[in-house]
């Protein structure tokens, strides 16, 4: 690679620049052996051995992601968004306690319910939005990882992450950021003092609803990171070349679709906001969000591409207006290219803390017009 500073836009469209040394193809051909040849000396001198440690496609797109997310110890790509934060968890140990988001991607929340407990994990939910709330969490010496949300799925809620590594590593603990919603286009958390990054690559950093993947990135290469190393390796939970493909494929794109997606999630919010049917928008750009000043200083360039509204006429209104789009599509998920509408209480059922009334809109790449104009009719159909 050159030894100039060529931006993190400029490397990733190019997906680093690597060009094929036998074809001179400038997109690198799709790594598929899951076994390499031995030397005659029984050594493996091309640096591979088996696939489901290693794979160079997985790894040309992990290159990506670490730099984009200036991941001095690197990259690792798991199987999904689950399967990288899950692996976290397992890196610790029996009887570690744990600080995590309350406001959290749903299911990750029910696994740590359910599953991390089982292993042996003790689990305090918080508003880590709340700092006084999160330092009175955290127990020196016991407490080894604190997981935040930002912005946390699906009330947008901002933590600062770095007075919530300040505070982790107080305690003795590290800090993971499931950045996801964030991207690396806006948000950089090993920056700011974390410790690890995860994403659910399924989302925005793929961007084309068309492959489910997670990662993780390290600001250390040390024993925690070498641990959670050990768990993908153990478990199998690499992502396959064909996917890697895709994301490398996706994370192209990544800075145009993200600004796009962000500025018209900006537009709709500010638009939303002064519709009569429309009792709150919760979106971190907004002045009026308890986040917003926090957000303004640690997310760059706009403010994501994912918020919520809350429906005047409650539950009922909310479902019927979803019902009613034709241009949004009617589904899970979020971060693609199409923009998608859910009603998301009767999804994460009981113990969820997201309100009744609340839909949560992932913004695509579609006409700003159009999809204000499909919400429009949605909520009056939503109140007829
Ligand atoms: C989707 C999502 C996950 C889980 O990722 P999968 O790829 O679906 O396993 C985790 N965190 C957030 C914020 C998500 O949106």
């Amino acid at each position: 690679m050159s030894s100039k500073n060529w931006s993190p836009r400029s490397l990733a469209a190019q997906a680093m620049g690597k060009i094929d040394p036998t074809t001179k193809g400038v997109v690198p051909p799709i790594h598929i052996s899951t076994t390499y040849i031995r030397d005659e000396d029984n050594g493996y001198s091309g640096g591979f051995v088996y696939g489901r440690p290693d794979n160079e496609t997985t790894r040309e797109a992990e290159s990506v992601l670490a730099m984009l997310e200036q991941a001095k110890a690197g990259a690792l790509l798991f199987g999904s968004g689950m399967a990288a934060a899950t692996a976290v968890f397992q890196a610790l140990s029996p009887g570690d306690h744990v600080v995590a988001s309350k406001v959290m991607y749903w299911a990750l929340r029910s696994w740590l319910l359910t599953e991390a407990t089982r292993w042996g994990l003790v689990i305090d939910f918080v508003e880590t939005d709340d700092l006084a709330a999160l330092a009175a969490a955290v127990k020196p010496g016991k407490t080894k990882l604190v997981w935040a949300e930002t912005p946390s799925n699906p009330l947008w809620t901002i933590t600062d992450i770095a007075a919530a590594a300040e505070i982790a590593h107080k305690a003795g603990a590290k800090l993971a950021v499931d950045s996801t919603c964030a991207s690396p286009v806006h948000t950089r958390p090993l920056q700011l003092g974390a410790d690890i990054v995860m994403h659910a690559a399924t989302k925005v950093l793929n961007g084309h609803s068309d492959v489910v993947a997670g990662a993780l990135c390290a600001r250390e290469d040390d024993e925690f990171w070498n641990r959670i190393k050990t768990v993908r390796k153990g478990q199998g939970g690499i992502l396959g070349p064909f996917e890697a493909y895709l994301l490398m494929r996706g994370m192209r794109t990544l800075h145009v679709r993200q600004e796009r997606q962000s500025a018209s999630a900006m537009t709709l919010a500010q638009k939303l906001s002064a519709h009569p049917l429309v009792a709150r928008v919760l979106y971190p750009g907004l002045p009026q969000h308890p986040g917003h000043d926090i957000a303004a200083r640690q997310m760059e360039g706009g403010f994501g591409y994912m918020l919520s509204v809350q429906v005047v006429g409650g539950e009922a209104a909310a479902v019927k207006a979803a019902a009613h789009v034709e241009l949004y599509k009617r589904a899970t998920s979020l971060g693609g290219v199409e923009s998608l509408i859910e009603h998301r209480a009767s999804i994460e059922g009981a113990g969820s803390p997201c309100p009744p009334d609340l839909l949560r809109l992932s913004t695509g790449i579609e006409d700003i017009e159009d999809l204000y104009a499909d919400l429009d009719q949605a909520l009056k159909a939503g109140h007829a």
